[in-house]
């Protein structure tokens, strides 16, 4: 047995309701032996040896926050694409800086098509967002680069490619292609655009070669980490795990999470499409296997599935009456009349299922399949979680509720895109009514806050989450959205520790902090059950602890 050292603080949030705060907390092994005072916790300390560490004598202990759903190694892969977004992203060794318009975002793609030599080479770039910078793109827009060099534009939410037509003469494709997500104008013409993921893999396939080889991709991985941790992450999960390739994906995320000084524990959650590749017929028994290669900070968790698109690329489905220019997004890959029978393997094995639905007809897809699973095999403490959550009904919070599932959701839209999307595709209703936290409260549904970091044009940043829960204000800093829809400071809390752990089958290890779990801590300047509720995003983070080791932010 090691030492124990004892972490005294200004105070500590334990998020155990029953014992709520402290002001010391003994750690020993990475593992918390003691939350209390020092006077409560003498029973261990007169008899082991024991340290007083007064780093954060004048700073506030919270469990480490969990993100529930990131994609830190794709988004580092695109890390070193050109960019194109309309926020500030991470770089390798800066920040990108923002195209604001779409006369910038054409501006630097006659720079690169300049730059870049010979003129025969593809031009890739990721990060063009058709709310903020103008629409879709269309492949007579993109000719106007160049006729001659294939373009293609991946969004910053990678739902959609944008090709040009020396881009569609690449990959072969022409007015006879049938395939899911091939956009075509009205006269059945291709307009260059592919969606969501079978389309996109076809769009990408020639592309390979242009993304970062393995060396670069753990750099990506590191940085992307770093963002995290510095915003109080100690724990997130990889919610679309395989998607390129199972293996070398491993690889990657062994090498490089295992190293000590990698600040993270990690979750990886399979995505089906690609296990059912890779283990056909026995991929809900494989996935219980990587179950149980769980090592501290590194384990498989679940099973992901796609049951539409994108909210910032507006690609998801809402019930009629659709879109405001009558049209509406498009489903995943599986057709929703297959989803439950996709599952069913999954289900019966006893793996948790995370199902990818951002507006309320995705949602109703997912809502029934959960049903005949129910009617089928039914199931206690499945913890069926819809991801992301954001357009949705008060008969659907009810339901869920009766169906037993769970909800993570992205709530960051409310304060970044709930103005541009009552203008754009959702119209006001939908758009004021993003990511309905209240009703999941008042019905007892179980949520968590993500991120989706960094491939849905917002940061990565669980104390703006809780914040934008609470107070719905929207980007013009005036208009609250929704007001019933907010929640109380304790409960959103909640959704970025312990409910989140929930969600992803981690309450027993990390999320609050009782003995026996993870010493893992976010360090915050003050408590953000203290302040004023529109301070809450101003507190620092001064850094996190991960299994007893402190890990200053700067
Ligand atoms: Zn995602």
């Amino acid at each position: 047995m090691s030492d124990i050292t004892v972490f005294v603080a200004r105070r500590i949030l334990t998020m155990d309701p029953g014992r709520p705060t402290a002001s010391a907390i003994a750690v020993r092994d990475g593992r918390i032996l003691s939350v209390g005072t020092i006077e409560s916790m003498q029973p261990w300390l007169r008899r082991y040896s024991h340290t007083i560490d007064e780093t954060f004598a004048d700073l506030v202990l919270l469990p480490g926050f969990i993100d529930p759903h990131t994609h830190l190694a794709q988004s580092g892969t695109y890390m070193f694409l050109n960019y194109l977004g309309p926020i500030p992203s991470p770089a390798p060794d800066r920040i990108n800086p923002a195209l604001p318009t779409r006369d910038a975002v054409m501006a630097r793609l006659h720079e690169l098509h300049a730059e870049i030599r010979p003129a025969s080479e593809p031009l890739l770039a990721w990060g063009f967002d058709p709310g903020m910078q103008g629409g879709h793109l269309h492949r007579d827009e993109l000719d106007l680069i160049s006729r001659e060099r294939p373009v293609a534009i991946l969004s910053y939410a990678p739902h959609f490619v944008y090709a040009n037509s020396a881009m569609l003469k690449l990959l072969g494709a022409d007015e006879s292609l049938r395939m899911h997500g091939v956009g075509r104008d009205a006269d059945g013409r291709l307009n260059g655009r592919f969606i969501e993921m079978e389309a996109l893999n076809y769009a990408l396939a020639p592309l390979r070669g242009h993304f970062v080889g393995k060396d670069k991709q753990a750099l990506g991985l590191r940085r992307m980490a770093q963002v995290a941790q510095h915003a109080g992450v100690t724990t997130t999960a990889d919610m679309l795990f395989g998607a390129r390739n199972f293996e070398s994906e491993w690889r990657l995320q062994n090498s490089v999470v295992s190293d000590p000084a990698f600040p993270l524990r990690m979750v990886l959650v399979p995505y089906e499409g690609a296990i059912r590749k890779r283990f056909a017929e026995d991929a809900a028994a494989c996935v219980a296997d990587l179950e149980a290669r769980a090592t501290d900070k590194l384990r498989f968790h679940g099973v992901k599935f796609f049951s539409d698109g994108s909210y910032p690329a507006m690609s998801l489905r809402v019930r009629p009456p659709g879109y405001l220019d009558g049209g509406n997004g498009l489903r995943g890959d599986i057709p929703w009349d297959q989803l439950a029978e996709r599952m069913l393997p999954f289900w019966k094995a006893g793996v948790q299922i995370h199902a990818h639905a951002n507006g309320d007809e995705a949602i109703d897809a997912v809502l029934n399949a959960l049903a005949k699973l129910q009617s089928i095999h039914p199931r206690f403490d499945h913890r069926l979680t819809i991801e992301h959550y954001c357009i949705s009904t008060p008969d659907q919070a009810r339901r869920l509720k009766a169906l037993g599932g769970l909800a993570s959701v992205n709530c960051y839209f409310v304060h970044f895109r709930s103005l541009i999307h009552s203008e754009q595709a959702f119209g006001p209703d939908r758009a004021e009514a993003t990511a309905r936290l209240g009703l999941l409260e008042r019905k007892g549904v179980t949520f968590a806050l993500h991120s989706d970091f960094s491939l849905v044009v917002a940061p990565l940043d669980p104390l703006l989450s809780v914040w934008i829960a609470v107070n719905r204000l929207a980007a013009d800093g005036v208009t609250v959205q929704a007001p019933g829809e907010r929640i109380g400071v304790e409960r959103a809390l909640r959704a970025v520790t312990i409910d989140a752990a929930y969600v992803l089958g981690m309450e027993r290890e990390i999320g609050s902090l009782e003995v026996g779990k993870f010493a893992d801590f976010s360090v915050l300047s003050d408590d953000p059950t203290a302040v004023d509720r529109s301070a809450i995003r101003d507190l620092r983070v001064w850094g996190t602890v991960l299994g007893g080791h402190p890990l200053p932010g700067v």
